[in-house]
């Protein structure tokens, strides 16, 4: 079952993957680089058994990409055996891991998921339970946890919400996923949530819920609706699908503009483009194909593969495109390099007009809660107008959704919606401190050192 989900998470990590299962006193485990496909099969998972497991799949944003920083990250300690599946990014991980380096602790990875483990250890608690939560007391920043010992599982959303964390059940068995797209596949019921600041811990006693965080604003990440998560998932109470749509409904509003056709940036623009085209009365075309065995540009780790990526991954012809007016949509723009290559290869099809939309303000700040956006000299939204942006990308018009018009798609236009996300990269409205009080320059030197 753990397997199934990872082939419905694929799209969350494609460098490595890993599940760790129990039988109850022994713990098993199998993580390599890769995807999940080429990783397990019936052979790799005879020696994974168990009745309970836990699986992840990593993009690297702290950490390098490699083996030893695959996960799910398990240990053996004075307490019994421990594994650990983390999504988001803790911003107060190196100052922990200095000072427990500097008191002997010798950490096996550079990820900031092993710190938890530490503090877990180190924790003079004597439940698990306690132990996690005296642990996690200490971190700052985003974690969407799973947590496996031989006899139970625990269940952690950090006090923020940044990452989705959903809850399920599969005839008399629970499951818990980042999106509810492997639930689906699996056949398991969605639950609900797990609320952010929630830990909920399973075991032979039954499934109980604790709220042990001192209580903050709710801000789950804008972005995850924007871009990272399944179309079909239901994250944060709201089909992504649905609300994509509305975003590309609100973008037709505040900046239409006279077109023959509209199309997507596939896949993460396909949702936004049929809401835009709904809106404008635009005819929608796939006017870009995408090569489905190349993964996502936007999560390879090195700056080469990532332009090499443009190319192989889209392709257009002359017999939708020539002549014609067109609207393109994409979720974000980043660097606008690959924006800029769409169009160049559009033009070269001989398409008359190119207007690019975007489904989200300009990306302006760096993302410190586990998505791999670069640092604000490498967002072209940093430092050049939209103006100057559009005069790169050489698209005849260029225009992004407003903070308030993104607000507006995500509450689907009601008078009662609380809007409780993080808009940080859009914004810079941060919603944690920096740890020591630092200034956004210095924690961007900080994360890389
Ligand atoms: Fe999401 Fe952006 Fe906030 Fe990061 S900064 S958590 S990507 S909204």
């Amino acid at each position: 079952m753990v397997y199934l989900g990872l082939h419905a998470l694929q799209h969350r990590g494609q460098e490595s993957a890993g599940i760790v299962s129990t039988d109850g006193t022994t713990t098993y485990m199998r993580r390599e680089m890769g995807l999940v496909s080429d990783i397990f099969n019936e052979e790799t998972l005879r020696e994974i058994p168990g009745y309970a497991a836990i699986g992840h799949v990593r993009y690297s944003t702290a950490g390098s990409s490699t083996i030893k920083n695959a996960q799910p990250f398990a240990v053996e300690y004075s307490k019994g055996s421990l594994a650990i599946a983390h999504n988001g990014n803790l911003t107060n991980a190196k100052i922990i891991r200095d000072e427990l380096q500097n008191y002997g602790s010798i950490f096996q990875s550079t990820m900031d998921t092993e710190v938890i483990v530490h503090l877990i250890a180190l924790s003079h608690e004597n439940l698990t339970l306690d132990r996690v939560i005296s642990g996690l007391k200490r971190v700052e920043g985003s974690y969407s946890l799973l947590i496996l010992t031989d006899r139970e599982m625990i269940a952690v959303r950090d006090p923020h919400g940044f990452r989705p964390l959903v809850l399920g059940r599969l005839r008399d068995a629970f499951a818990v996923s980042s999106e509810t797209c492997a639930f689906d596949l699996i056949e398991a019921d969605y639950l609900r949530e797990i609320e952010p600041g929630e830990v909920v811990h399973f075991s032979e006693n039954g499934v109980r819920s604790y709220f042990p965080f001192k209580k903050v604003e709710p801000r789950r990440c804008i972005f995850e609706y924007i871009y990272f998560a399944r179309p079909d998932s239901r994250i944060f109470g709201r089909t992504v699908y649905h609300v994509r749509k509305a975003l590309g409904r609100e973008l037709a509003r505040e900046s239409g503009v006279d077109a023959d056709m509209v199309i997507p940036i596939p896949d993460s623009g396909i949702s936004a483009a049929i809401g835009y085209s709904q809106a404008s009365g635009v005819p929608f075309e796939m006017g870009l194909i995408r090569n489905h065995y190349v993964g996502r540009t936007f999560i390879e780790p090195k700056e080469s593969i990532r332009h090499f990526g443009v190319k192989l991954k889209l392709n257009t012809d002359h017999e939708t495109v020539k002549g014609k007016r067109i609207v393109v949509i994409d979720d974000s723009v980043v660097r606008a390099t690959t924006g800029r290559k769409i169009i160049t290869m559009l033009r070269q099809r001989g398409a008359k007009e190119i207007h690019f939309r975007v489904t989200s303000p300009p990306t302006r700040f760096p993302c410190f809660y586990g998505i791999d956006t670069p640092s604000r000299a490498e967002l072209i939204a940093s430092s050049h107008t939209v103006d100057d942006i559009n005069e790169y990308m050489t698209s005849d018009t260029l225009r992004y959704l407003s903070i308030d018009g993104m607000k507006r798609a995500i509450g689907n236009g009601s008078d009662t919606f609380q809007y409780s996300f993080c808009d940080a990269c859009f914004s810079g409205d941060y919603p944690t401190r920096f740890p020591w009080g630092m200034e956004l320059e210095q924690m961007e030197l900080f994360v890389k050192r």
